[in-house]
């Protein structure tokens, strides 16, 4: 999602930035390749034309004090990151609680938008939060809803409320509201109503809304949208807005080829902000939506801040604080370390979209969609196959014994080897980095910086490209914002 503008802007600036001190045509110039690039990615073209003008408006009252700084290209980047963070919705806030609980959320959007998906991912976003929170089965027309959700609900451990079938049998507003007081008595402190959606806007689809909107009356009424249908998007957000309301919107299928449209165009649209995000169909693949993150995402800064969440998250806590110990201790990052690492990894979800967050992922695009993730299995069973000792000290992994590794784990003794390099090389970086010479340590994920191929197994064309060491600084202007970050 995002790379064709991003392709596009990247351009626009490559070519801003070789002009040097800017005249009001460069602006008009600019804004014309943005609104283009914006159009091209299904943004409505009213929406377009507004961010247009607002980058003209106000690089034009600025230039003469651009001009005046070193860098005039990247002070026109910065007005348009910041546009860009606003369109998304600038300060991005959170579900509102009840002042009693439970807080009710209900989930309202078209069928196959992602709503009973997405009320597993929430569920288990507050639970981790320490929330106690109830499914409620709302949905009883489209085929097998209610079981999909009993069976999410089971997944992740969170009550689900079904006493109907659903598949057309029961009525979704007595669910509801047996629901509620079900949850009341339970002491859940948060209710979360799947409601049933339609092909398209209908009368009917409204009504039930609006009934069990006014039977439940929701703290939040979420609508999901499917982000891939791009400016129908905002046509069925506009009905569903006029007909039962809502107050935050979660967009879903971010993973896919999503132009953006949708994401850039609804707030301006409907004047609701978008709270979540989902990107992919497993319960792990959600997110909260931060509006700057996104915007950087777009201009090519990455996103490193999720990522650091991310990984915080993925390794657990004891894990965590024996790394850190032994980080501060000096003592050395073993091969065991690396496997709870691996694991770790593993729980973070898709490499490829982990890889498509760090700043310049745009230029190794290819790279990161090729990426194989079972080669985080491959590496993973070659360092099981070894000893303990050999775990702490790779230094005894003489030929016969890398033989048997490679026997054990089902791979070649050149895998073997070329993991005990990049392993070595990745311990050698963590020295540097105790000693300062290398990147600040990220809490909890000191083999981030492994990230760039040494530690994780990353196939090697990767590493300089991910990683550069390089001290000149970049002629373009979203690379450079992001290594002078
Ligand atoms: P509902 O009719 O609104 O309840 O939609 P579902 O929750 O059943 O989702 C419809 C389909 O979209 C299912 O196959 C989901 O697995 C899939 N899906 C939901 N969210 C995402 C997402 O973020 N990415 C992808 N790729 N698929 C999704």
């Amino acid at each position: 999602m995002f790379e064709n503008l991003s392709a596009k802007f990247s351009s626009a600036f490559s070519s801003l930035r070789a002009k040097g001190r800017l005249k009001a045509g460069d602006i008009s110039e600019i804004a014309d390749q943005i609104k283009a690039a914006l159009i091209e990615s299904d943004v409505a073209l009213d929406v377009a034309e507004k961010f247009a003008t607002r980058i003209t408006d106000r690089s034009l009252e600025k230039l003469e004090e651009v001009n005046r700084g070193t860098n005039p290209s990247q002070a026109i980047f910065a007005i348009v990151n910041e546009e860009l963070t606003s369109i998304l919705g600038g300060n991005s806030r959170r579900i509102r609680m009840a002042k009693k609980p439970p807080t009710v959320i209900m989930l309202t959007g078209l069928q196959g938008a992602g709503k009973t998906s997405l009320a597993g991912k929430l569920a288990l976003h507050l639970k981790k939060d320490g929330n106690t929170p109830l499914l409620i089965a709302s949905d009883l027309q489209r085929p097998n809803a209610v079981t999909q959700l009993q069976t999410v609900g089971e997944a992740i451990k969170v009550p689900v409320f079904a006493p109907e079938p659903g598949n057309g049998v029961g009525d979704p507003v007595a669910v509801a509201k047996a629901g509620l007081k079900f949850a009341q008595e339970k002491f859940h402190n948060i209710v979360i109503v799947d409601t049933a959606g339609r092909l398209g806007v209908d009368q009917e689809l409204m009504r039930e809304a609006i009934r069990i909107r006014d039977a439940v009356t929701p703290d939040e009424i979420l609508f999901i949208v499917d982000a891939m249908v791009g400016q129908d998007a905002v046509r069925t957000a506009q009905a569903f807005q006029e007909g039962v309301g809502f107050d935050g919107v979660v967009l879903t299928k971010l993973d896919g080829d999503a132009r953006g449209g949708a994401a850039l165009s609804i707030l301006e649209k409907t004047g609701k902000p978008i709270l979540f995000s989902s990107t992919g169909e497993k319960v792990e693949d959600f997110d909260i939506f931060y509006p700057d993150r996104m915007a950087s995402r777009i201009l090519g800064m990455g996103d490193i801040q999720t990522l650091a969440e991310q990984a915080k998250r993925a390794m657990d806590s004891t894990t965590t604080s024996r790394l850190e110990e032994k980080f501060a201790k000096g003592e050395d990052f073993t091969l065991t370390d690396f496997l709870s690492q691996l694991q770790a990894m593993k729980n973070m979800g898709s490499m490829s979209k982990m890889l498509a967050m760090l700043p310049g992922a745009g230029a190794i695009k290819k790279q990161i969609e090729n990426f194989d993730d079972n080669e985080l299995v491959r590496t993973q069973a070659i360092v099981e196959s070894m000893t303990p000792a050999e775990r702490n000290d790779p230094k005894i992994l003489n030929g016969s014994r890398r033989a048997r590794i490679a026997k054990g784990s089902g791979r070649q003794v050149s895998e073997v080897n070329n993991l005990i390099d990049r392993f070595s090389a990745a311990q050698k970086m963590m020295k540097q980095m105790r000693t300062g010479k290398g990147m600040p340590g990220m809490p909890g994920m000191p083999a981030m910086s492994g990230m760039g191929g040494a530690g994780m197994g990353l196939p090697a064309p990767m590493q300089p490209k991910v990683a550069p060491k390089k001290k000149s600084k970049s002629g373009n202007p979203a690379k450079r914002a992001a290594e002078e970050a």
